[in-house]
């Protein structure tokens, strides 16, 4: 088989896997038989047209009252049977980073959307301050935290900064700030004011300097699992669904609509909150190829943990190791959209990063990367 040829097979089954995942966790296709089960993969059980239940969704609300057995028990057999493929070839949400990874990858389309969101965002808020009444006095907060976060992130892809290392650590530091705007967001909306300032800084410390540690350390991927503990900490302490009120897929497939379909919903602060980590996700994807499913996804560190025991493998072989470098030129790693640097080191790929999604098999010219199966 020829590495064209290889190519296109992965990924059309790929793309129709994707396309099945989107199908049947999210818009109803095949409710009989998928409605009310646990769905591998990240989408909001809140969206419109989802007949699946969101993994980490059902983990918060169960773990308000007790534990997640069974989800927790369904995601751990998925992740033996084949890891961190339910990322790359189920999930939804790894569908919407794909898409922006065509537009990470033509450096002029990169460009040319992120100035044109930038103006035509600052534009929009402008028009939403200069017409303000009291109708629109809760989009204050919302307004606020875009403006901010507009005016951060447009410099971050000016010249100068494009070097991948660079993007990445100050997209960690923009993380920082942005985290820190929560506290003083939240405080438009709810009380008490100490818990509030306390919580706010406890989360903006714990998230910000954690992602400038790892980025400094080289260990981003850690930020994730920093996510699922604040995660499920949150849901057992304060018995509250943390990440769903700030998850970008909710955003996309639940909040978007819902603002479509009820004219007359009058958005709060929360909700703005919501759509400004939708933007800024969507604005980071075009600069880091898959940046949620590497840095901030709670469900692809849960299966991230399974990936060294997974049945499913991608292993290398031995013959690699004799290959001049300067030929392969290291297709392996340029081309994964995970960002693992370490392929040609390992014979197995388990790597908690590993989306399993045949990048790496398919760019190798020597063949020397091949899918197998079993616990060898
Ligand atoms: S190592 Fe290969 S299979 Fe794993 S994420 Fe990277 S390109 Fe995909
Ligand atoms: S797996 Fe293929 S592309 Fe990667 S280092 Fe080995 S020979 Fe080169």
């Amino acid at each position: 088989m020829d590495r064209n040829e290889k190519t296109g097979h992965i990924t059309i089954a790929r793309r129709i896997f994707q396309g099945t995942g989107l199908l049947a966790g999210c818009l109803g296709v095949i409710v009989p038989v998928m409605s009310h089960i646990v769905f591998p993969g990240l989408h909001c059980y809140a969206c419109p047209l989802a007949v699946t239940i969101c993994p980490i969704g059902i983990i918060q609300n169960l773990l308000k009252t007790g534990f997640p057995l069974f989800p927790l028990a369904f995601l751990g057999l998925s992740g033996i049977l084949l890891g961190r493929w339910w990322c790359g070839w189920i999930c939804p949400f790894g569908l919407v980073n794909d898409i922006f990874i065509v537009l990470n990858t033509k450096k002029r389309i990169k460009q040319g959307i992120t100035i044109a969101t930038g103006i035509i965002s600052l534009g929009a808020a402008l028009l939403i301050i200069l017409f303000l009444d009291n109708k629109w006095l809760s989009l204050i907060p919302g307004v606020f935290v875009v403006f901010v976060l507009l005016l951060l992130i447009v410099p971050y892809f000016s010249p100068g900064l494009k070097q991948k290392t660079g993007s990445v650590k100050l997209t960690g530091i923009l993380f920082l700030i942005f985290t820190c705007f929560f506290p003083v967001v939240l405080i438009i909306d709810l009380a008490p004011l100490p818990v509030l300032i306390l919580g706010g800084g406890f989360f903006s410390l714990i998230l910000g300097g954690g992602m400038i540690f790892f980025f400094r350390n080289n260990k981003p991927f850690i930020l994730k699992f920093i996510i699922l503990i604040l995660t499920t900490g949150f849901a057992v302490i304060a018995a509250d669904t943390l990440f769903c009120k700030l998850c970008p897929s909710a955003a996309l497939s639940a909040a978007l609509p819902y603002l479509i379909t009820n004219p007359s919903f009058i958005p709060g602060s929360m909700y703005w909150i919501k759509l400004g980590i939708l933007l800024f996700t969507a604005l980071c994807l075009v600069t880091v190829s898959r940046f949620f499913c590497r840095y901030l996804c709670p469900l692809g560190a849960l299966f991230g943990l399974t990936n060294k025991l997974s049945l499913l493998k991608i292993k290398r072989s031995s013959e690699c190791d004799a290959v001049d470098k300067n030929k392969c030129k290291y297709a392996c790693i340029k081309s994964c959209i995970m960002g693992i640097k370490d392929i040609h080191k390992q014979k197995v790929l388990t790597q908690t990063d590993c989306i399993k999604c045949g990048k790496c098999i398919e760019a190798c010219p020597y063949s020397h990367l091949h899918f197998c199966g079993g616990i060898a």
